[in-house]
């Protein structure tokens, strides 16, 4: 057994941690944390959004918010809020405009930091937006934060499908609790005629899910809406439509 000080640790006052990962960017998966967050605020929980995709860190513009955190006595940090979302984002940390050349134990420092000087407040559940794959940042992540469980994302699509399962693999490995698979991307459907195309394949995830026995928790259509509320800072969860009432099923069958 590992002694009690290099076991894992959470913030105080933080219930439950969610990260979501997947094995590849561009699947969905910063769409469905942030539309999951907004998702759980509005059945009355308490939530926190940590985007750690120091990649692509896209929560800022997916909540809507432009501003810098404060931190009055230099040594805490405090978070933004947006949808009802307590929010905080390692793009806030970086110059938007240039490429992280951030080694290591600099993005360790900086995840730490958001861990443990942001004032989170009390959260029912905080989700994390990982990284795509399997590096560093989801590796220690792992090993040193008491986490709930992870949400794997993925497209039907094959290339995707094969990342996706690695990233599975890393969280058995790492014995963090896999919640579930979200199909993403898994049908358009025609506004004018009503047709179904299956643009990137269909039905993979689910047989995934089935495979190793994890619950497929979604599967979320390709949307227009949804790109378009992402880019206006308005998670497609925060209003009313079809959309929304799958991200709120989404929310409900993850927090009971
Ligand atoms: P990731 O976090 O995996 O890199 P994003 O969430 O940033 O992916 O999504 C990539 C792009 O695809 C974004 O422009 C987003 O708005 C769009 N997108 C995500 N999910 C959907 C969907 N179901 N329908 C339409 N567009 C989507």
């Amino acid at each position: 057994h590992p002694t009690p000080q290099a076991g894992p640790t959470k913030p105080a006052g933080v219930d439950k941690i969610i990260v979501v990962g997947s094995g590849k960017g561009g699947v969905g998966k910063s769409t469905v944390s942030s539309n999951l967050a907004v998702a759980l605020a509005k059945q009355g929980r308490r939530v926190g959004l940590l985007d750690a995709d120091i990649y692509g860190p896209s929560q800022q513009r997916m909540m809507g918010t432009t501003k810098r955190p404060a931190s009055p006595d230099g040594k805490t940090i405090l978070p933004l809020h947006a949808h009802g979302v307590t929010l905080m984002s390692i793009g806030m940390m970086m110059d938007p405009d240039k490429a992280v050349i951030w080694r290591g134990p600099m993005l360790m420092g900086a995840l730490q930091q958001m861990l443990g000087q942001v004032q989170w407040g009390e959260l029912d559940v905080m989700i994390i937006d990982l990284p795509p794959g399997t590096g560093d940042i989801q590796l220690t992540l792992c090993q040193k934060t008491q986490l709930s469980g992870a949400i794997v994302v993925s497209t039907p699509q094959d290339v995707a499908l094969i990342d996706a399962r690695k990233a599975i693999d890393m969280f058995n490995t790492l014995h963090t609790p896999v919640l579930g698979l979200i199909e993403n991307m898994s049908v358009y459907k025609c506004p004018n005629c009503g047709h179904e195309s299956h643009i990137f394949g269909h039905g993979g995830v689910a047989q995934e899910a089935a495979k190793l026995g994890a619950p497929l928790l979604a599967e979320l259509p390709i949307d227009l809406d949804t790109r378009l509320a992402g880019d206006a800072g308005t998670p497609i969860a925060a209003g009313d439509s079809d959309m929304a009432r799958a991200y709120a099923d989404l929310a409900q069958r993850l927090i009971k």
